[in-house]
């Protein structure tokens, strides 16, 4: 299969137009570790439970909560593309109820 692309404006991760047509004002873009789970930004606090901890090394990625594709955060900010890095599935399971604690917490 072809890599599909999102299409992506001037390197910045948050500009990005997901495959699926969703974006950051619409249903939004999470950002997570290299597992595809949604992250937890605050830094000294408790993770909540069903987030993953922010990755020591930095190195995020993003996930469209509508469809599942994962994007590298490193790749779109070094070559101002956005090749999907994987697909998971968000409609049930550990990530979609990250989805769900992510949103809880409006973070
Ligand atoms: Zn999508």
């Amino acid at each position: 299969m072809d890599t599909e692309f999102a299409d992506v404006i001037g390197h910045d991760v948050t500009t990005i137009t997901c495959v699926c047509g969703n974006t950051v004002s619409k249903e939004g873009l999470i950002q997570a570790n290299s597992q595809g789970v949604p992250v937890y930004a605050e830094v000294g606090t408790p993770v909540p439970a069903g987030l993953a901890p922010w990755p020591e090394d930095e190195d995020l990625y993003t996930l469209c909560p509508s469809c599942g594709r994962v994007y590298h955060d490193t790749v779109i900010e070094e070559t101002g593309t956005a090749p999907v890095a994987f697909q998971i599935d968000v409609a049930e399971g550990p990530i979609a109820e990250a989805i769900r604690v992510h949103w809880e917490l409006g973070t």
